[in-house]
């Protein structure tokens, strides 16, 4: 029988854990970690994750800051508002809300935010250390990932994982941490030659594609464990993950839901990551 690894109660967990953490470090070093979210114009679905993003913060008492540019706002703006806050004692963690506008160059905006107020992890100084495995921050999806899967007690060491997609904001580095995990790992992508018979081969299969129901059920060992880190929608615009969830979870032994599997861990991982910020920035 298969089990529904509940994103969303381990993630509540989590944040409560962290909501402990951050009294206990108001009470005895009398630091608030601080979270600043930079918009660039009103995208209806960044609106939507900056909200919950402030909505966490207060639960766990983190104070967030969301500065807001115009859609045409030029590139040499939102730097300058990064080279200040990569300036202030107050602010721990910056993050900017992707997509930007195409006259920003994302690449360029990412790496003038300081390592470590990388809350996200994706500037190269820290992906450099995820490679050597001397990291502070972990990017937020992946260590979400590993997380759920570690909450579930199931096993990485040994296994075979096969990651589907190889983005930087995902596949790429979670591929490296299941690797510190020892597991051995495999990525499939768009150009990936036999994907279905690589993908029967897996004891931990991963599904980042943005394909909706994308992995059907003759990919997937018997008892293999399948988590689906797509956020898509169905032809009738019902959110769907990667995975054909219906018919896969009569095969896996563990599966992850769309919604309610990696994405609430992935808020979770940023309030972790901001806590460590403000840990490392005050020397505690
Ligand atoms: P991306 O578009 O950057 O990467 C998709 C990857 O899929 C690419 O590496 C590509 O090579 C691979 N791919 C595409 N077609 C393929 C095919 N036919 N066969 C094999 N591989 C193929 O996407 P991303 O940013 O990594 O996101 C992937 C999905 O995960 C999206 O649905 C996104 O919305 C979702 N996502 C969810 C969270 C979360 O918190 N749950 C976080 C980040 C991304």
């Amino acid at each position: 029988m298969v089990k529904i690894i509940n994103g969303k109660e381990i993630s509540n967990s989590l944040i409560e854990k962290l909501k402990e953490k951050v009294d206990k470090l108001k009470l005895e070093s009398n630091v608030c970690p601080s979270l600043a979210v930079i918009m660039v114009g009103d995208n209806p679905a960044s609106k939507i994750y900056v909200n919950n993003k402030k909505r966490i913060c207060e639960k766990i008492g983190i104070k967030s800051y969301e500065f807001v540019l115009p859609a045409n706002a030029p590139e040499s703006e939102l730097l300058k508002l990064i080279c200040g806050l990569n300036k202030r004692e107050d602010i721990n963690g910056i993050l900017v809300q992707l997509p930007l506008p195409p006259h920003i160059n994302e690449k360029k905006i990412i790496e003038n935010i300081a390592p470590l107020k990388d809350v996200d992890a994706f500037n190269e100084t820290n992906v450099g250390k995820i490679m050597t495995g001397n990291f502070k921050f972990l990017p937020c999806t992946p260590a979400g990932i590993v997380y759920l899967l570690k909450e579930s007690n199931i096993k990485i060491e040994g296994q075979h994982c096969v990651i589907i997609g190889r983005s930087n904001i995902v596949g790429k580095p979670l591929a490296m941490l299941m690797l510190h995990n020892n597991a051995t790992v495999t990525i499939c992508h768009s150009k990936t030659q036999g994907l279905r018979e690589i993908c029967k081969t897996a004891d931990i299969l991963i599904a980042a594609v943005g394909k909706p129901k994308f992995i059907s059920s003759d990919m997937i060992k018997p008892g293999a464990v399948v988590v689906d880190v797509g956020i898509n929608r169905d032809i009738n615009g019902y959110v769907c993950g990667d995975v054909d969830f219906e018919k896969v979870k009569d095969v896996a032994s563990y599966i992850t839901p769309v919604p309610g599997g990696v994405g609430p861990m992935t808020i979770a991982m940023l309030m972790k990551n901001t806590i460590t910020a403000a840990l490392l920035q005050k020397n505690i």
